[in-house]
């Protein structure tokens, strides 16, 4: 019998077809950017752990994937008899295997014990994680290992980044043992159905649903979904389903098409989705659009920003997962319909913040609105700038309180039945302006990807030749996202633009 991994009954926990996937057809799998995102997330995380409970550096690091996962047990077993931390400590049943992420020593009155802590990327201690603590311990305990405690340590994201290195405080440990070790049985439960469920020779019926997401994005949706029939309007392209009514009859009916949904149940927007999105019919109050528009004189100004937020803060001063402004797109348009343009990036791997809003501050003059798209995003960051720098907060203020958003009057007058239920700027834009493509951009075509290559881009270690490639790409796709503003503003007033 193979050994089951505690990620695998994890899987088995979300879904069991996960899991049958993740043994029998592996190759299946496609993560998506953000679950790769994730991964590298963790082992940063993971790697900052080994210092702040290693700090003198004793401990002993279990490498299975290098040495293999027979050397790494009996690697472990040696390591527990003495009193050094362990890290990735490989413990098996014999049916069940997990790695600990940490390992310390205890000494409860003479007899040696063990801590296990389980580090996570997380802010806060989730139901998930107890799952995850109760199968840790299990294996733990029914191998033999003396474990006197579990914690789980998730980021504390109110610790301020003292600087230099200083991690402590970093990680907030939650005490899990009672829940932990008051669930053997049911572990045992799902070992024993995980490895039943794996020996059926077909991929087992299940659909999918609101727990391929549930606690973690599934790599098998695409593979899933190929097999099932889709509805030609889901469901899901309704936007804001908040209604208890509506969720309550969506999932009483087994509803998957937009059709079935009476219109009673449904809010103006959310009608709206439903009668152009089957008729195929664009929806457009262009007077509408223009009226909401007429009241914003020129010279007026396109904004977009990107952002930064690491699980591991890097700037003094800095929060764990705090939004920091790295660069801007800022298109104006003059009184003559000039377009003209500047950006603001930086790649030095100092905190950006502080030259990003004097640069701002400079480029946005003192008069005409300041479009953005979601208008929530933009005001915040700048509110954190001004509150960061009260030198600069007067004008920074001055600058939020000139915010005009566009995503309002594209929700409001605009719907295209190809939005598929969405006013995200790259569902709009398609059917405003078809000759600007975010697919046609190299190496940055989404904010998350554009966090992504932001600390490869500041990383000693990566090439000059990657760092200009990289730096092309954030560059080109924030400029992007500014000619779509002026391009939207063009096309909801009717006034033609002319960007070079
Ligand atoms: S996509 Fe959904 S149904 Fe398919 S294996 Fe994953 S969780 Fe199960």
């Amino acid at each position: 019998m193979r050994a089951l991994s505690k990620s695998k009954i994890l899987s088995y926990l979300q879904c069991p077809k996960r899991l049958w996937l993740e043994v029998k057809q592996p190759e299946l799998i496609e993560n998506s950017a953000a679950t790769e995102a994730s991964f590298k997330i963790g082992h940063q995380v993971g790697e900052i752990a080994r210092t702040l409970y290693d700090p003198n550096g004793n401990g002993v690091l279990i490498e299975p994937h290098r040495v293999g996962f027979e050397a790494a047990f009996s690697q472990t077993e040696n390591l527990l008899k003495s009193s050094a931390p362990i890290f990735e400590a490989a413990i098996t049943t014999g049916d069940a295997l997990a790695l600990a992420d940490v390992m310390l020593p205890m000494n409860q009155q003479g007899t040696p014990s063990w801590r296990m802590i389980e580090v996570k990327s997380s802010t806060s201690v989730k139901d998930y994680h107890k799952d995850d603590v109760a199968v840790q311990a299990h294996i733990a305990r029914s191998s033999g290992v003396a474990l006197e405690r579990i914690d789980v340590a998730c980021i504390d994201n109110q610790w301020i980044y003292p600087g230099e290195e200083n991690y402590q405080g970093l990680l907030k440990e939650t005490d899990l043992t009672e829940v932990a070790f008051d669930r053997t049985n049911e572990v045992e439960d799902w070992i024993k159905d995980a490895h039943k469920m794996i020996e059926k020779g077909v991929e087992p019926e299940i659909s999918t649903g609101s727990h391929c997401n549930e606690p973690y994005p599934c790599g098998f949706y695409h593979h899933c979904t190929r097999a099932e029939p889709q509805p030609q309007f889901p469901v899901s392209w309704l936007p804001d389903i908040r209604k208890r009514k509506l969720k309550e009859f969506i999932s009483d009916n087994g509803v998957t098409d937009l059709g079935e949904v009476p219109d009673d149940l449904l809010n103006e927007r959310q009608r709206r989705v439903k009668k152009h999105s089957l008729s195929g019919e664009l929806f457009f109050d262009k007077e509408g659009a223009a009226a909401d528009l007429a009241r914003y004189e020129l010279p007026a100004y396109f904004l977009d920003f990107e952002t930064i937020n690491l699980a591991v803060p890097i700037w003094k001063g800095r929060r764990a997962y705090q939004q920091v402004p790295f660069q801007y797109s800022l298109h104006k348009l003059s009184p003559n319909t000039a377009v003209s343009h500047e950006s603001f990036l930086d790649l030095s791997g100092k905190d950006p913040a502080e030259p990003l809003a004097e640069k701002l501050i400079a480029a946005c003059g003192d008069n005409g609105p300041i479009f953005v798209y979601n208008i929530g995003f933009e005001s915040a960051r700048i509110r954190e700038l001004a509150g960061q720098f009260p030198r600069i907060k007067r004008p920074l203020l001055a600058i939020n309180s000139r915010l005009v958003d566009l995503l309002v009057v594209a929700r409001e007058r605009y719907y295209h039945p190809s939005q598929q239920g969405s006013w995200s700027i790259k569902k709009v834009l398609p059917a405003i302006a078809p000759d600007l493509h975010y697919e046609d951009l190299e190496g940055v075509q989404d904010g998350g990807s554009a966090m992504a290559v932001f600390p490869e881009a500041i990383a000693a270690e990566t090439s000059l030749i990657r760092k200009s490639e990289i730096e092309a790409g954030l560059l080109a796709y924030c400029r992007l996202d500014t000619i779509a503003l002026v391009r939207l503003w063009s096309f909801f007033t009717g006034t033609p633009v002319k960007i070079d």
